[in-house]
Formats: structure tokens, sequence, C-alpha cells
């Protein structure tokens, strides 16, 4: 069941972005349907509706089938209500999508980050970036609800800082949410990228309709997202779901975070490089170079049958399966959605990996094999999710703020 409702006084908007999330799942659902899914009463549903479609978010469509009686209407979002920015920031690459009120793409971009780009010069980039997508798409600025800026963690979103990002070794808690809303002059809501990832898959791509999944994103770093119970789970200082920070070798390198041998230090570009070129010196045959050697090189030769880039990619596949486990085993998600640039040409390695391992190793898998699927929105993921964020923020304000009223 999705998020049930709650008729006590001064949860309007909390009631509000029940309703709204419900509409925007469905395909068509009733005020009456609403009313049995959420334990809202008809009286509140049909106020809550009659709002939205004065506004213009929600309209009738069609009538649909009855028990009898009067004929029910189905409501649907109005995907042309208003339009949403998402960007997603790598320290290789900025990504920028516009999406309708269903997460349609209505214009995409990417362009390279600005290599030791000052936070100011990020801002800009990011200004001019917006600016040509929405020139592309024909969107208007006075369509444009917000923007969603999507960063890697860790982040704190109390005050739209970011904390020591990695890769970034010169920025220290940059109030990158106030700096972005400036340079573009629309409302920014910060996430971290990988949940944003995951509840993008959820609004409009693999996890659409799942009640409990987990969200695997290689990019630069390893990230994650969980989705339990058809809620975004975020954890005490919302940053859960760090699954590239949990130990896969204890006596593995030393990672940035402090821990030993985590799946990022094993799997991410740099460290399937630096195991390439240790490869390449022991004298094994490759297709490839040691000398200026990157990682979309390692995946394009894996793809192409070259055996040593092979191994690498089976070996950094096999220790994200064997992180996938645990996560199936103290969760117990229906689906796991792989996602990111890192594992691009070879997406289907990965899968089978994780598809194995999920066969034979989480204790609960004769009563259920979890579902792994490839992220269909791709590298699109986070950005996508950051513009859904800014469509949750609009209208469905921060459920936490709302019941601490
Ligand atoms: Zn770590």
């Amino acid at each position: 069941m999705r998020q049930a409702g709650t008729n006590l006084p001064k949860v309007g908007q909390y009631n509000r972005a029940v309703v709204l999330d419900h509409i925007q799942f469905a395909d068509g659902i009733s005020r009456v349907e609403i009313a049995e899914r959420t334990g809202l009463t008809p009286q509140t549903v049909s106020g809550i509706v009659r709002r939205l479609i004065g506004e213009g978010i929600v309209r009738e469509d069609g009538r649909g089938t009855s028990s009898g009686g009067k004929p029910r209407m189905r409501l649907r979002v109005n995907p042309g209500a208003g339009r949403a920015v998402g960007v997603a920031f790598d320290p290789a690459e900025l990504s920028c999508v516009v999406v309708d009120l269903l997460g349609n793409p209505l214009g995409r971009q990417r362009r390279p980050t600005p290599p030791h780009g000052s936070p100011d010069q990020i801002a800009s980039s990011v200004a001019e970036l917006v600016d040509e997508v929405l020139g592309d798409a024909g969107v208007r600025r006075e369509e444009v609800l917000g923007l969603g800026f999507v960063t890697p963690g860790p982040i704190d979103l109390t005050q739209g800082l970011l904390v020591t990002p990695p890769q970034l070794p010169d920025w220290d808690r940059v109030p990158l949410q106030r700096l972005v809303a400036e340079a573009t002059g629309l409302p920014v809501t910060l996430d971290n990228d990988a949940t944003a990832a995951a509840i993008g898959e959820r609004w409009a791509g693999a996890g659409r309709g799942v009640a409990n999944f987990a969200y695997f994103f290689l990019g630069t770093g390893v990230g994650g997202g969980l989705v339990l119970g058809h809620q975004v789970h975020r954890g005490g200082s919302m940053n859960a779901a760090e699954f590239g920070h949990t130990t896969v070798d204890p006596d593995g390198p030393q990672c940035y975070c402090g821990n030993f041998g985590c799946l990022e230090t094993l799997v991410s570009p740099a460290a399937m490089v630096a195991e390439a070129r240790r490869r390449l010196a022991s004298g094994s045959e490759s297709s490839l170079s040691a000398r200026g050697l990157k990682h979309t090189a390692i995946l394009r030769a894996a793809a192409a049958g070259d055996e040593l880039a092979g191994g690498i990619v089976d070996r950094a596949a096999e220790q994200v399966a064997t992180v996938v486990v645990n996560v199936v085993n103290i969760v117990d998600v229906d689906l796991v959605v792989l996602g990111g640039h890192g594992i691009q040409y070879v997406e289907d390695r990965f899968r089978g990996a994780v598809e194995r391992a999920l066969q034979t190793r989480p204790l609960a898998r004769r009563i259920r094999t979890a579902r792994v699927e490839l992220s269909p929105l791709a590298r699109d993921a986070a950005a996508i999710g950051g513009a859904a964020l800014v469509l949750y923020a609009t209208y469905s304000p921060r459920v936490s703020e709302l019941l601490s009223l």
C-alpha cells in the first residue's frame, strides 16, 4: 500500500502531497479510489482535488467504470501545467534536463565540468547550460517552477551546503544552493545525486510503482538510493544508502572516508584504471596501453572482447554484486536498479553478475528472488530526479517539515 493520509487538522499540505502522489502514479484514478487507498474521507479528497484542478495541476480525463450509480471521472496530472529543470553535478560532467509534470524530458544536454573550477565558476557554467537547454526546448522561463541541483554527497540539506565532496579537495561547506540560485535566478532545491536518481527512477523509470527497490549509482564514485514502502529512505542525517562506502575487502586500501576496502575504492573509474595499469605492467596481453589510459577505454575494450579489460570489469561487477547481496539481505527489496555512466558499454556484464549473485546468495532467495534492471533513464536519472524534486518541493513540501508544524 502506498502512503496513507491522515484526517487530523493542520496537515492539509501533507494530505495534498499524498493525494497528488496517488494521482501521479496511477494511470487515471477516481476520487473514490483515492479515498479508499489513502484512508482520507471522501470530503477531504474532494476538497483537495478541487483545488488541484483549480490550479491546473490535475485534470479530469474521461469517464471510468463504475460499480453502479454515478460514473467516476478519472484524474490525471496535467503534464503541461509546469516545467522543472534538473541539473546533475559531477566532478567530470554537468548534465541538465527540462521535463514536464510527468517527468517526460523536453530537452537535455551535458558538458564537461570546468576542471578545477571554483564554486562561482561552476554556478555560472550551470546558468549557461540551463539557458541553452531551455532555449533549445523552447521553454519559457516563466513556465519553470524551479531547479533541482543534485551532487555527490555528503551534503548538509538543512543549510544547502556541499560538505567536502570527493575529488574536489579545495571545496568545504560550499553554499552551492545559494550560488546556483543567484546565477540562474531560479528557486533551487539541493539533494544527493544518487538519492535523486532513485527518485527519478521511481517517478519515470524502472522503479515506477515498485514498493521496495535499491538503486546503485556507478559514476565517478558509487552511490545509492533506497525506496522502502514507496518512500525514499533518507536516514537520520539524510545521507542513507552510501553503498559505495560499505567494506568489501577489510584488507583493502583506505578510502578517503576513513574506512578500509570500501566498494568505491575497488570499482571506481580511478580504481579500475589503476588495476589495468598494474596488470599491463605485469606484462598481460591487451589492446589497451597504459599511457593516458581512461576508464571509458577499459569499458569499451571489455565490450569489444579484450580479455584483460573484461577481467577488470568482471571483478568490479562481482564486487558490486557482493554489496547488492548485503543490501538485499538487510532491507529485502523487490528490485535492484543499476545505473550511472560507470557501467556504460558493459551494462549486461554488471547485470549478469548481480543476477547470478541474487539467484544464489541472499537468504530469502527461495521465497522471492529480487529482480535486476538497468536504469532506462541511464545517464539522465540523477538530473530527472533533480527535476522531480522541484515538483515535490513545489507541490508536495517535505513531509517532515509539515509534520513538525
Ligand atoms: Zn569509503
